[in-house]
């Protein structure tokens, strides 16, 4: 069902009146990597406004690897989330790890996130397919294209057909990077499925000084949109605080997402 030979038409996932896919300018999804308390959010939101962007993202249920490392904050972080992005009329990205939380999640996110530890949590993938509201599915951390693309059949054989596909880096023998951004998967992706693709451009290579290159090297490749990691002092983020970027950085990588798309 995810094949392009099977629908060649590009899906275009919507999201109130957003669009992402299709012939729709690409989007960016921004936020800390931890929801850590409703002034952080707001202090996030502001400048997500401010940029015209939509897409407020932020981990309530984060899988950690150190099960002593901060879990995030549940559905009080999910409450947060909702109540800014309220505030600022944006729309939620957010985390869901366990399918008994997927019903009662749909109250406080417009997308659903699987991330990457979970793309083969089958239980959790056939729990999004019966919700009516769009999945952002990220690519394992050693799943190769045709397993992560399975992984979204799970979900769109269920009925739901809005699913966001996002590359996000895999484990290489490499360590200068995080993950190895696998930048081949945008265009393979997109001509073996109609579904929209994006890349999370923090996770991929857990450093802030390449940012520019590679989100330009996304949207060069094809890619509907980004994800991106931004916190008001990621020094003192409970989680990815080597990654994130500040909201005064984050604004020039905006500034110079748009000259770029301007330039192509
Ligand atoms: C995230 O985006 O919050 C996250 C945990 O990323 P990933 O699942 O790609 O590691
Ligand atoms: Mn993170």
């Amino acid at each position: 069902l995810v094949s392009r030979k099977r629908r060649p038409l590009d899906t275009v996932v919507r999201i109130g009146d957003e669009e992402i896919g299709g012939n729709n300018d690409p989007i960016v999804i921004a936020g800390p990597c931890s929801v850590e308390s409703e002034e952080q959010v707001r202090k996030v939101a502001q400048v997500l406004k401010q940029q015209g962007l939509i897409f407020l993202r932020g981990g309530a249920y984060k899988p950690r690897t150190s099960p002593y490392d901060f879990q995030g904050l549940g559905e009080q972080g999910l409450e947060i989330l909702r109540k800014v992005a309220d505030e600022f009329h944006l729309k939620v990205v957010s985390e869901i790890v366990n399918p008994a939380n997927l019903n009662s999640s749909v109250e406080y996110v417009d997308v659903i996130q699987i991330g990457a530890r979970n793309m083969q949590n089958f239980e959790l993938l056939k729990a999004a397919g019966s919700v009516q509201i769009p999945v952002l599915l990220k690519r394992g951390l050693s799943a190769t294209i045709e397993e992560f693309l399975f992984a979204a059949e799970y979900i769109v054989s269920r009925g739901n057909n809005q699913v966001i596909l996002c590359e996000r880096g895999i484990r290489t023998y490499e360590k200068w990077t995080r993950n190895t951004l696998d930048i081949s998967a945008v265009p393979i992706l997109k001509k073996e499925s109609h579904l929209p693709v994006i890349v999370d451009i923090s996770h991929s290579t857990g450093r802030r000084d390449i940012l520019d290159a590679i989100a330009k090297a996304a949207l060069a490749a094809g890619a509907d949109g980004l994800m991106v990691e931004t916190h008001p002092d990621p020094a003192v983020a409970l989680s990815d605080a080597n990654q994130q970027i500040n909201l005064t950085t984050f604004r020039e990588l905006m500034k110079e997402i748009d000259r770029y798309n301007r330039l192509n």
